[in-house]
């Protein structure tokens, strides 16, 4: 079942999305031709701990394999999500996807975005911007009475016809205590199927998107995950609570209008 989250704990929620926002719009600003993704995930590291959180990406585990060892995803271009920060620096016309989260007052929360290093492609940044749009049609979805497909058939059917690909191995998820907790939030979906939403359900709502296959596979590192076909991804996430005015989205810094 689904975590219901009451006031207070709704309220720590909220905190601890405020303090990943702020911390992500930093790592935004950070991003320039030059930098490295060990740079940005130092400066994610200190920023989190300035706000008395926790990163719950450092030292994650996944199934007994090699623990996540950073506290930012970094992922270049043709990957896809987990990427691992490294000392080469980003160049010109890349694109980035920094995915990020951290635990305050012992509530996660959990955030992604998709940048451009500099000036890039008009047909990238197409990409993202469709991909952001499609994570605002999702969270949209994400109201009392609704269920967890529509929020993936919202996202499914803005994206498809674009003709970009789908990412479907890696799905969004409940939050709470737990960074991952029940349900599963796939971003393809079909309307009135899956979780039942109910008011004080927490979820991170996260779609990956491609210019081509959504296809995956993991590489070496046990964890960058990378497009097959070698096509460009984009991937934007946000936690949400379902509240009583429809969804609130606690990891920005003012709530733009959804829905
Ligand atoms: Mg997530």
């Amino acid at each position: 079942m689904a975590k219901v989250k009451d006031p207070w704990e709704l309220a720590l929620m909220k905190q601890s999305g405020r303090k990943l926002a702020e911390v992500s719009a930093i790592l935004r600003e950070a991003v320039r031709p030059g930098v490295t993704t060990l740079e940005l995930d130092e400066i994610a590291a200190r920023e989190i701990v300035k706000r008395q959180g926790k990163s719950n990406f450092k030292g994650y585990k996944a199934g007994g394999i090699t623990p996540f060892p950073a506290t930012i995803c970094a992922s270049l271009n043709q990957e896809v999500v987990h990427g691992i920060p490294n000392d080469r620096p980003l160049k010109e016309g890349d694109i980035i996807s920094i995915d990020m989260g951290l635990i305050y007052a012992g509530y996660h929360s959990d955030t992604a975005f998709t940048v451009g290093v500099g000036r890039i492609d008009p047909a990238l940044q197409r990409l993202l911007d469709e991909t952001e749009q499609s994570l605002y049609l999702g969270i949209a979805q994400a109201k009392a009475g609704q269920r967890t497909g529509d929020i993936g058939h919202a996202i499914q059917s803005h994206i498809e016809p674009l003709g970009y690909g789908i990412v479907d191995a890696f799905v969004g998820h409940g939050i709470g205590r737990q960074m991952h907790e029940h349900p599963s939030v796939p971003n393809v979906g079909r309307p009135n199927q899956g979780t039942l939403l109910v008011e004080g359900h927490c979820l991170a709502i996260e779609p990956m998107i491609t210019t081509g296959s959504g296809d995956t596979r993991i590489l070496d590192d046990d964890w960058t995950v990378e497009t097959v076909d070698g096509s460009l991804a984009a991937h934007f996430e946000h936690t949400i609570a379902v509240t009583p005015r429809g969804p609130e989205i606690l990891t920005v810094l003012d709530d733009p209008k959804v829905g």
